[in-house]
């Protein structure tokens, strides 16, 4: 695993890590699922919020976020809903 820790050091990365998303201004319909969506349009969107949160550089700091407060919808640092959840299952296993 990488040290992150050098880079998290830096000045300009210590703002609040939402100010560094890379998601931040595109609004949330990719990253939230709508209410009447098939599998299929769930699969596209899922995998194009990925490619954000991919080149994210909080992406750590948003994954911890959304697995430490159990975040229960949507996609964050570049997990779904559906794998959150699975962790939380092993997790307590
Ligand atoms: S990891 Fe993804 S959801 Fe989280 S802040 Fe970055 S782009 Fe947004």
């Amino acid at each position: 695993m990488a040290n992150v820790w050098p880079l998290l050091d830096r000045a300009e990365d210590r703002r609040a890590w939402p100010d560094r998303a890379a998601c931040r201004g595109l609004g949330t319909e990719g990253f939230l699922r709508p209410p009447c969506e098939s599998s299929r349009e769930r699969s596209a969107r899922e995998e194009a919020a990925r490619k954000v949160c991919a080149a994210c550089p909080v992406r750590v700091e948003c994954r911890r976020h959304a697995l430490s407060s159990r975040e229960p919808y949507g996609v964050w640092g570049g997990l779904t809903e559906e794998e959150r959840r699975a962790l939380y299952v092993h997790a307590s296993a």
